[in-house]
């Protein structure tokens, strides 16, 4: 597939097929040497699972994303590794978007829901649901991935069911973008804008 002179197949990552994506997946995808110095640590999981960063760019803008909140999600995190693998690469473009952004990236944000193919974590709770209590260790890692690098948008990464269409055609919606209402009358203020 070609998008813009872009050759998909150039960055696709051969690493992860199929719907299952595990943390040993992305704990390979992380031995790259290209990856060596862009990842930390950020925490473990219920099960103790290591919740990784990919740091990469230099830019002002930063921008935060996280995948697979809900481990039987796994599409995004699949694109993530693609997208990384063409920021990684030669093209300009990438270069380019790196001078001007600085991402912090988990790409893998439940790793206990992704081994057990579940949208929650061990503990049985949504973790998309959690962002108030923090009662899941998984929670606090985000909530202080987002405190720390104090990123000015933030990416929540989701699969999509194919019942959604574009408009009231026919065909699927391929990507989609919400950018959630502050209030009941899903007004749009300056920062929704944005
Ligand atoms: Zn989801």
């Amino acid at each position: 597939m070609k998008y813009l002179d872009l050759d998909f197949n150039v960055y696709k990552e051969d690493l992860v097929t199929g719907r299952f994506v595990s943390n040993e997946d992305i704990e390979t995808f992380l031995k790259k040497p290209k990856l060596v110095k862009t990842f930390e640590l950020l925490g473990c999981s219920v099960e103790n699972r290591n919740v990784y960063g990919i740091r990469l760019g230099k830019g002002q803008i930063k921008i935060l994303i996280w995948s697979q909140m809900h481990g039987n999600e796994s599409t995004t995190t699949k694109g993530l590794l693609d997208f990384i693998n063409f920021l990684l690469g030669d093209d300009l473009r990438a270069k380019n978007y790196l001078e001007n952004v600085t991402l912090l990236i988990l790409p893998l944000l439940n790793p206990d829901g992704a081994e057990k193919y579940t949208r929650v974590n061990a503990n049985g709770i949504d973790l998309n649901r959690d962002a108030i209590d923090l009662s899941q260790p998984e929670s606090v890692i985000i909530r202080e991935a987002y405190n720390n690098f104090k990123p000015d948008f933030c990416f929540n990464l989701h699969d999509q069911r194919t019942i959604f269409s574009a408009g009231t055609g026919k065909y699927p919606a391929t990507i989609s973008f919400l950018t959630p209402a502050y209030n009941k009358a899903c007004e749009v203020d300056s920062s929704r804008e944005k």
